[in-house]
């Protein structure tokens, strides 16, 4: 009987897996591919989607496509449950489905769940894609000229929204928009120094308030009440406080890491089922916990393709290296980045520019095996 490998989500860890899914049919592997999605956003691109930079077709892969092209099965659904010991997945529309490997790219969401009353004016960093329905809602809300928008979250995500929902409020004449980030303690203050002061400087140019006076405790009926008393009614709001690895692994009883994501070793391996590999957001590398960022999900492309094939195969896994610093630039809106990569960094046009070049070399790459006799990246 046919092996079977099941790719739970098609996120950034499993761009090569999904272009290989052809290699992987021909040699008689059944490849299943669970997504809530037909598409999957890419998070870098997702605040300049945001302001209208960039169209969703812009950012998106057509996973779908791309899996059935190769010969895949797509399943529109979500894995909420994985029964290690019989290798079965139970999906939220109550299907189960076998796999004899099984990887997970099921990403990371807001965990901010002290929400009371109405949610629809309120919307998560992530999915990426519901950004798409808060820029439509805001651009009808631009018709008030007195239009303000709340950010909660003090890192680069809730930066680049703030900075993008402002652009995408002006673009709509909505001059005179109120933009508050909730930023709690201290804007950015992870970033370095000279970060912060770029940023800081890109908002007071903008009119975006910094509100550095505390945590915001809770949401009631559209309304911030912070840990200060101090209550704020916007009427949009964004929540950028951080992520969280998706729930399916406690709740599935597979070993976890503190933050709850699927605990791997070094060759991106559950210690207590070597059949189940992953990468992303949703995992705990055990060797050492990594930021959740994109650029280790790409990083590990190359290894869980060998690692899941080996696994498919029997053989040799390898180790992955998540390698030193890396660049980050931060899209502030209006064409302006500030970049970050070690001891230097810039703010300006020239920033936002690299930036741009970057993720959409990203997007070409792995967007041009939607097309006829592409070639397929990782491929010899
Ligand atoms: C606004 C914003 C901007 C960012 N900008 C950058 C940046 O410029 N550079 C950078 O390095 N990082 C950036 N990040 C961080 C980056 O988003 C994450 O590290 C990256 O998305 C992780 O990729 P992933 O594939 O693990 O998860 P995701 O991108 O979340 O993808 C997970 C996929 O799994 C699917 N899925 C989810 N749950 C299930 C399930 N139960 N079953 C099946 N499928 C499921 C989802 O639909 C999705 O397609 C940004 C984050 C945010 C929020």
């Amino acid at each position: 009987m046919a092996k079977k490998l099941l790719l739970a989500g098609g996120g950034h860890a499993h761009m090569m897996l999904l272009a290989r899914i052809g290699y992987l049919t021909k040699e008689g592997y059944e490849v299943t591919v669970v997504q809530p999605s037909d598409h999957h956003y890419y998070s870098g691109m997702g605040p300049g989607m945001l302001s209208g930079f960039y169209t969703a077709d812009d950012i998106r892969f057509r996973t779908r496509f791309v899996v059935e092209r190769q010969g895949g099965r797509f399943i529109r659904d979500k894995v909420i449950h994985i029964d290690a010991d019989n290798r079965i997945v139970k999906l939220e529309s109550g299907i189960c489905e076998e796999y004899d490997v099984l990887s997970c790219n099921t990403g990371s969401f807001v965990p901010f769940t002290a929400i009371k009353g109405k949610t629809d004016r309120i919307f998560g960093a992530k999915p990426i894609e519901r950004l798409l329905e808060a820029q439509k809602q805001i651009i009808t809300g631009c018709n008030n000229h007195n239009l303000s928008i709340g950010v909660i979250g003090g890192g680069a995500a809730a930066a680049e929204i703030a900075g993008n929902v402002h652009l995408l409020a002006k673009k709509n004449g909505c001059k005179g928009v109120k933009i508050r980030v909730f930023a709690g303690r201290k804007l950015m203050k992870n970033a370095a120094p000279a970060i912060q002061r770029i940023v800081r400087k890109y908002f007071q140019k903008k009119n975006i308030i910094i509100d550095e006076s505390g945590h915001v405790e809770r949401i009631e009926n559209s309304t911030v009440i912070m840990q200060n008393g101090q209550n704020h009614t916007p009427d949009y709001i964004f929540l950028a406080t951080g992520v969280q690895p998706s729930p399916l692994f406690s709740t599935s009883n597979l070993p976890t890491g503190p933050d709850g994501g699927l605990l791997v070793n070094k060759y991106l391996q559950c210690p207590d089922h070597p059949e189940i590999f992953g990468g992303g957001d949703c995992i705990y590398y055990e060797p050492r916990p990594l930021a959740k960022v994109g650029v280790y999900a790409v990083r590990q492309n190359p290894v869980l393709l060998h690692n899941v094939v080996a696994g498919l195969q029997g053989n040799d896994l390898l180790k992955f290296n998540p390698g030193g610093g890396f660049l980050a630039i931060f899209n502030l809106g209006e064409e302006y980045g500030a970049l970050q990569k070690g001891p230097f960094h810039w703010g300006g046009k020239a920033s936002f520019i690299l930036k741009d070049y970057i993720d959409k070399k990203f997007m070409t790459r792995f967007q041009d095996l939607e097309k006829e006799n592409a070639h397929v990246p990782g491929s010899s």
